[in-house]
């Protein structure tokens, strides 16, 4: 039995009650279908939009785009998206059609909607489904409604739509949709930044992420083209099974569906092909790789248009990804103040991923990782100084000592690193005189 949010059903009802044909359509129907509760509604209707303006007028409406045929209508804080059934004229710059033009056919709006199983709408007349999206929810595939190759060259964000989609759901691409998507993957360039940052987060973050990824390389390469060198990468070393990409695959396997932990995963290694050599014996090594890879994820995660922290922790978890671990308080406290006790927390996750995607995972490391850990729990309950703001010192102090300048940040940041490693007590009078020296 589908159920729904009986604050989208009020504007649903509304227009309805009005004489207009109405339905929910697209992610909420589909979502419905599969028992999960949807996230987002999206209302298509035959009301135009002033109409739907004037019927929904004592609810708050947003003129989201009324060219477009969209106003979102807020339903006691629940915003809903109303669109006028609607027609797509071509789309010659790939992202957006020419022109669209309005209709009162409900199965012409479903028509140009992307997947089948996005192409059904529910209604006080029952479920419509004329692409058979319902047959393909049952049998777990993503198909394009019409011609796929047509539908992927009029709008070059749907390959990644529907690699997202079939890793959220853990589906799998029809064949023929699957022979189109990775014909038009290189299409992608011609789509903003920030909206294949969006889709992209998601898929990583999904819980089908490694299987889509492997089996579609092309898509993580075409969005990090410094990922090409690691596909096929043969390591040559008895401690790795599987070639650079995979393992960076298999890493981000068994790391939670965060961003930071997937990006990093996904990147830790792209510096390991400019970094290989061979020994006489004929192994590969990648001395001083992790930095390689920082430099390179650097230039590659610049482009996703990412928050800033998210940016920075991705970045220092890359970068010290091979960290050695030490179980002592005097390296738990260096690291934990170093990189904060998220990123250090963090980091012993991505190590464990990272071991267990090689061919011998360390038993012996996990042990270590464990028990720094552990300590680092116990000296985090300690309330131990960790951070410049629980220093017994801080920027006037040193000013008072007489420094200047860059000078006071460095001093604090030494001063905080002997105190976080114990050599030095958070005392106000020891590290006055630390200072004047
Ligand atoms: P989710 O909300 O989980 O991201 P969704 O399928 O609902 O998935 P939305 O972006 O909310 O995605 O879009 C709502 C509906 O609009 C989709 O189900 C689909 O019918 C249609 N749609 C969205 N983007 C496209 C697109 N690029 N091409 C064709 N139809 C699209
Ligand atoms: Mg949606």
């Amino acid at each position: 039995m589908l159920s729904w949010d009986p604050r989208a059903l009020a504007v649903l009802e509304r227009l309805h009650g009005a004489g207009f044909h109405t339905v929910l359509v697209g992610g909420c129907v589909r979502d419905s279908l599969l028992s999960i509760p949807p996230h987002d509604y999206d209302i298509a209707t035959a009301a135009r939009p002033e109409q739907v303006l004037e019927l929904c007028r004592d609810f708050r409406c947003v003129e989201t785009g009324l060219r477009h045929g969209t106003v979102t209508v807020i339903s006691q804080d629940l915003p809903v998206e109303v669109t006028t059934f609607r027609k797509e004229g071509d789309y010659t710059d790939h992202r957006r059609p020419d022109k669209v033009t309005f209709t009162d056919d409900l199965t012409e709006d479903l028509a140009r909607r992307d997947f089948t199983i996005n192409a059904m709408a529910w209604g006080t007349e029952g479920l419509s489904d004329p692409f058979g999206g319902q047959r393909d929810l049952s049998a777990g595939l993503i198909r394009c409604v019409g011609d796929p190759d047509r539908r992927f060259d009029e709008d070059a964000l749907r390959p990644l739509r529907g690699l997202r989609l079939a890793a959220q759901l853990d589906f799998s691409l029809e064949e023929g949709t699957a022979a189109a998507l990775r014909r038009h993957i290189p299409q992608l360039s011609y789509v903003a930044w920030e909206r294949i940052s969006a889709e992209f987060v998601r898929l990583l973050c999904s819980s089908a992420a490694s299987r889509v990824l492997l089996e579609f390389p092309q898509a993580a390469v075409q969005i990090f083209p410094e990922l090409g060198p690691t596909v096929g990468f043969d390591q040559r070393n008895p401690h790795h099974c599987y070639d650079v990409y995979t393992h960076s695959i298999k890493a981000l396997a068994q790391v939670p569906p965060q961003p930071v932990l997937r990006l990093a995963a996904l990147l830790h290694d792209v510096g390991k092909p400019p970094a290989f050599t061979l020994d006489e014996a004929g192994v590969g090594h990648f001395y001083g790789h992790p930095k390689i890879s920082a430099l390179l994820s650097e230039k590659a995660l610049g482009r996703l248009r990412l928050d800033k922290v998210t940016l920075e922790r991705t970045l220092t978890l890359i970068a010290r990804h091979d960290l050695p671990v030490e179980p002592t308080r005097r390296w738990v406290g260096r690291w934990l103040s170093r990189l904060g006790a998220d990123t250090f927390f963090d980091l012993m996750i991505l190590k464990r991923a990272d071991s267990l995607a090689c061919a011998m995972p360390g038993g012996e490391r996990e042990q270590i990782r464990r028990q720094a850990e552990a300590l680092a729990r116990t000296m985090l309950e300690e309330k131990a100084c960790f951070t410049l703001k629980d220093l017994a010192v801080n920027g006037h102090d040193a000013m008072a000592a007489g420094l200047r300048g860059p000078e006071i940040g460095a001093a604090l940041r030494s001063l905080l690193d002997q105190v976080a490693q114990g050599e030095l007590p958070n005392e106000r009078e020891a590290l006055l005189s630390r200072l004047k020296k």
